[in-house]
């Protein structure tokens, strides 16, 4: 606790203790702290009320982060440590936020509506950890339980649902049978959290450490949140490459890749055209451009930003191409296509989608994708020409010389580029024009 104990939230507790309050570091960043983890953000409780902690910290930079629900943010040099009032939450009518905060003076009530028992427990300087609801014994057992009825807390805030399976994923922490037992009886409640919530906590759970036993044990929860990928459950396919069915593919190739989030979401809708696409002897013909489709729709619910969607659907319909690992010319054509950042990212994807094949088929073809993957930054580090804007000419250069404008020039400047390419010529400005010039004849040629 205390190496990883902020100077800032330190500060803080004295203040308030000085002042004549409680004042205790709570939830994540006890938790994490326990762990040997650093927080995400440090996070005070006191028993004194918004107005009151403002007035201890009259001459510090504070934010009134949510004067209403009891949020101050005191700025301790850079470091924002927040600090709200003890509360109860009023009731949940609708199963997303309660309709209103009471503030409490007893520590026991604000814990009691924190959701799982390691999010619960408290510290501070003079008391060490406070621990009010068994929290330290889940913590070492890593055990997610929560906090009183599983089924009432979860029908209170259906977000709690994915929280679990995120806390599971991101501590490699098992969620306690009861209270496993109550998310797949409260699953419906998901319908009404809103989007954006789901989105950010389900990113979260992709990129978890423990993603895949996650996703193993609660497919179910998944198929709530996206139906959409509930058919690749038990959609065999009966080729040489694979040994799971496509779900079960689609899981391993979500562990196989780093976990960022873009890429871990882009595994698990990669293969989501499979079910639907023509299948014939285990080949999914058209799956990649069903399954960016499909996709489409998914991404736009989720309600994620434009930039992200259009990569994610491009890796979609791009992850099965194939690109010789031996063409210099191939990898150009793909970089020019698909930028720097997109082809290292569909290089990744190769990998993680083959080593959730037959072992034989990964050691196979391996070495192939790590040859890819050397030429490819080989390629992107020549700075060679793979665009038309790269080309050392221009619309403008073929116009001087008599191509007619409109198609043809848009023509004859991919013709360039691909000729360039194959390194049938070098991108220098003569000899690209005399290649044009060459070439006049047929165009000015009437059909
Ligand atoms: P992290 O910062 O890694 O997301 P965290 O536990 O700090 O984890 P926050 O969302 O920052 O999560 O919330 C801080 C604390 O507030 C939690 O530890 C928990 O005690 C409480 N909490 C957060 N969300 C909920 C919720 N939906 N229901 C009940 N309590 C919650
Ligand atoms: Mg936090």
């Amino acid at each position: 606790m205390q190496r990883l104990e902020s100077a800032g939230a330190r500060a803080v507790m004295e203040r308030l203790a000085a002042a004549g309050y409680e004042a205790y570091l709570i939830g994540g960043c006890v938790r994490d702290s326990l762990m040997g983890r650093a927080p995400h953000d440090w996070d005070v409780a006191t028993d004194a009320e918004p107005e009151a902690v403002l007035s201890v910290f009259g001459g510090q930079r504070v934010i009134e982060t949510g004067l209403k629900h009891g949020t101050v943010t005191v700025l301790c040099g850079d470091e924002p440590v927040e600090v709200t009032t003890y509360r109860v939450d009023g009731e949940y009518s609708d199963g997303r936020r309660p309709d209103g905060v009471r503030f409490t003076r007893s520590l026991r009530e604000d814990v009691s509506r924190r959701d799982f028992t390691i999010n619960a427990l408290a510290w501070n300087p003079s008391e060490g950890v406070l621990d009010l609801v068994g929290g330290e014994k889940d913590l070492e057992d890593g055990i997610i339980r929560c906090i009183g009825d599983a089924d009432q807390r979860f029908s209170e805030d259906g977000l709690r649902i994915l929280r679990a399976l995120r806390f599971a994923s991101e501590l490699g922490f098992s969620i306690e049978s009861g209270t496993k037992a109550a998310i797949f009886r409260q699953l419906p409640l998901l319908g009404r959290v809103s989007e954006e919530r789901k989105t950010s906590e389900l990113l979260r759970l992709l990129c978890g450490k423990n993603v895949l036993s996650v996703l193993e044990e609660y497919a179910e929860v998944v198929f709530a949140l996206i139906p959409e990928l509930r058919p690749t459950l038990g959609c065999l396919q009966n080729n040489p490459y694979h040994c799971y069915d496509v779900w079960n593919h689609i899981i391993h190739t979500v562990e196989n890749i780093e976990p960022d989030p873009l890429l871990r979401l882009t595994m698990l809708l990669h293969d989501i055209g499979k079910p639907a696409a023509n299948e014939a002897s285990g080949i999914f013909f058209g799956h990649p451009e069903e399954g960016a489709k499909i996709a489409a729709g998914i991404l736009e619910r989720m309600r994620l930003d434009r930039k992200t969607q259009k990569t994610v659907l491009t890796l979609i319909t791009v992850h099965d191409v194939k690109i010789p690992p031996d063409s210099r010319a191939e990898v150009r054509r793909w970089l020019g296509r698909l930028g720097e950042e997109n082809l290292r990212r569909l290089v990744k994807i190769k990998f993680a989608d083959n080593r959730a094949k037959r072992p034989e088929v990964w050691q196979a073809r391996r070495p192939g994708f790590e040859a890819l993957s050397a030429l490819a930054e080989e390629v992107i580090a020549s700075g060679c020409c793979c665009r038309l804007d790269q080309l050392a000419v221009d619309g403008k250069d073929l116009l001087s010389i008599g191509i007619p404008a409109g198609e043809a020039l848009g023509q004859m400047l991919e013709s360039l580029l691909g000729r360039v390419i194959s390194e049938e010529l070098p991108n220098e400005r003569e000899a690209l024009l005399c290649a044009a010039r060459e070439a006049l004849p047929q165009i000015a040629k009437p059909f």
